[in-house]
């Protein structure tokens, strides 16, 4: 799933283009992927957006007249995309937008089950969608990074990616970001003292940003990561290789050595079983 830097990425490609024309046909529209009916997509029909936006892993597109927002979440397969006028559009787009000139903006999510979203709101309808969203991740800084820490004790693998908590970190970067601050996945956020904070604060800006100009260069997941999806590939710091351990849903990388003192961690649904 594209993370903060992915989506911000995206955001300063798209910003000029989108705002360059006003909006000429809206729609086709997947049945799964357009999640709200009224205002109908042809209310943007006549309109132009301001630019591009972004809160924690979504885009916004609001109109200039300050009166709708169309706001795309893309989920784990879905991918948008300007298309200049007379380039090559997909064929089933999930949502498409044309321009006045013939440029498109187009979200296509190559997966059986649809999940990317598109919704079309007023303003407040969009800050309520957004209201539960933390911080932005980028943003924080060590004070109020300890104080989330600190508000509930989780394993920092999963505190980072509760957007509740913290906006725009997923699976990836919180490996990228634990890896940095030489903390175990494992580590409960309460635990963590004053040094331990700031080395994870510093982390987070890090890494965010290290990611952001990858992306914004056109860098390949393979090119980015250097321990997500990297088992067994030496870690780039110590040379042990990569670790992988199944939590929850998916799957945690780290190296053993960096992150946890030279202990492999077990996995937890395996222990469950042989309790
Ligand atoms: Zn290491």
């Amino acid at each position: 799933m594209p993370e903060l830097p992915e989506m911000e990425a995206w955001r300063r490609q798209l910003d000029d283009p989108v705002s360059a024309f006003p909006i000429a046909k809206a729609g086709p529209a997947h049945i799964a992927t357009l999640k709200t009916f009224d205002p109908p997509p042809a209310a943007l029909e006549g309109r132009k957006f301001r630019g591009a936006e972004r809160r924690a892993k979504r885009l916004l597109f609001a109109t200039d007249d300050g009166e709708l927002v169309l706001l795309v979440h893309l989920m784990t397969a879905g991918r948008l995309k300007y298309i200049p006028a007379g380039g090559k559009s997909p064929a089933k787009p999930a949502f498409a937008l044309e321009f006045v000139g013939g440029s498109k903006l187009v979200l296509t999510e190559n997966a059986k089950k649809k999940r990317a979203g598109v919704w079309l709101l007023t303003p407040e309808a969009a800050d309520a969608e957004l209201e539960h969203l933390g911080p932005e991740a980028d943003l924080l800084d060590a004070k109020q990074l300890g104080e989330i820490l600190h508000s509930e004790s989780r394993r920092l693998h999963a505190l980072l990616r509760d957007q509740r908590l913290i906006a725009g970190i997923g699976r990836a970067w919180a490996n990228e970001i634990l890896h940095t601050a030489k903390l175990s996945p494992y580590a409960l956020s309460g635990d963590l003292d004053k040094e331990e904070t700031e080395r994870l604060a510093a982390a987070i800006h890090s890494e965010l940003e290290r990611g952001l100009a990858l992306r914004e260069a056109g860098a390949s997941d393979e090119k980015t990561y250097r321990v997500h999806r990297m088992l067994g590939e030496p870690c780039h710091v110590c040379g042990t290789p990569i670790a992988q351990i199944d939590f929850e849903e998916h799957t945690i990388f780290y190296c053993p050595v960096c992150q946890t003192g030279g202990r492999t961690l077990k996995d937890r649904r395996m222990s469950r079983l042989l309790r």
